[in-house]
């Protein structure tokens, strides 16, 4: 705890059998700030985030969350301790109510009984859309309400990292808004933010601090959002083509 990175992922390398998808790449997210993470289609990103959240497991290399080493845990006591994914494609229990999910979440998180129905009500006003839809089914939710659920469950895991993968994918351009605005939030709450978007635009327009090209693997470009202009970054990303 204090000015370190909240996490600090150094030579992380995944694989599919013997395809190599993520060569030792490392990096840093720091509590009040937004990574984007770009790329083209297989650059390795989601494989990336799998391995920092424990969803698959690295071949090598350390994560570190607040400088405590959670390589070898599974991604429930990742999300124990802190550190969240918001996975590709509106993930959510599709049969289970807006309500039920949120509680799932408040449970990974360890958030106690007692302090559930508070909790609920801070998520609801932090996103009015899922408070009055509350006791639907999540599958009778539009795409952008589901993403918005998506993310509120994240939250609910009271997290201080979060990776999120792709969260503006098919969406309505006001939920894409409505995204990057809880995602700024958040930021500015003082969690570490890592963001995979194709919207390079929006992610140098502002959201993000500092972004990370991936390609094939391994890290093509890296500095800070202001630093880099969206002809670079997308020639960056396009390149490999
Ligand atoms: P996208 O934007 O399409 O999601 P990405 O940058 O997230 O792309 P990944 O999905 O991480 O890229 O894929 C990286 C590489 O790993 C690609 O070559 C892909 O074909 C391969 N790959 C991804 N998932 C699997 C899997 N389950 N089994 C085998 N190979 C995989």
């Amino acid at each position: 705890t204090g000015t370190g990175p909240l996490l600090d992922a150094t030579g992380i390398r995944v694989a599919y059998g013997d395809l190599v998808a993520v060569w030792e790449v490392s990096l840093r997210l720091h509590a009040g700030s937004i990574t984007a993470l770009v790329g083209r289609n297989g650059a390795g990103k989601t494989t990336l985030i799998n391995g920092l959240c424990g969803l698959l497991p690295v071949k090598a290399g350390t994560v570190l969350l607040d400088g405590r080493d959670v390589t070898a845990l599974p991604a429930w006591s990742r999300v124990a301790l802190g550190l969240t994914v918001v996975q590709e494609g509106k993930r959510v229990f599709r049969e289970l109510t807006v309500r039920d999910n949120l509680v799932l979440g408040l449970r990974g998180g360890g958030v106690k009984r007692a302090d559930r129905e508070d909790e609920l009500a801070r998520l609801y006003e932090r996103f009015p859309i899922l408070g009055e839809c509350r006791r639907q089914r999540a599958a009778d939710l539009s795409g952008g309400q589901q993403q918005m659920l998506a993310i509120a469950t994240a939250l609910a895991t009271k997290p201080r990292v979060l990776l999120v993968d792709e969260p503006s994918s098919g969406l309505a351009p006001v939920f894409v808004d409505l995204v990057f605005e809880a995602l700024s939030a958040l930021r500015d709450e003082g969690l570490a933010i890592l963001l995979v978007e194709q919207l390079v635009d929006e992610v140098l327009g502002g959201i993000a601090e500092e972004v990370i090209v991936l390609e094939r693997g391994r890290v093509a470009l890296r500095d800070r959002a202001a630093n880099l202009a969206v002809e670079d970054v997308a020639a960056s990303i396009y390149s490999s083509l």
